[in-house]
């Protein structure tokens, strides 16, 4: 047998920035520099920007 684990069953663990928003873990790593949000904030805030006015 040889069998060899891609990877963990658990999310390996990063630094992730926090979301400005909701706080949450971003899929961005702490080193990246100015607001970032997570998935959730980021399609809201693509929403908002996208209905402008
Ligand atoms: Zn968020």
């Amino acid at each position: 047998m040889n069998a060899t684990p891609e990877q963990a069953p658990e999310a390996p663990v990063t630094d992730l920035a926090d979301c400005v928003l909701c706080g949450r873990p971003t899929e961005y790593p702490e080193t990246v520099r100015g607001i970032v949000h997570c998935p959730v904030c980021e399609w809201q805030e693509a929403q908002r920007t996208a209905c402008s006015g």
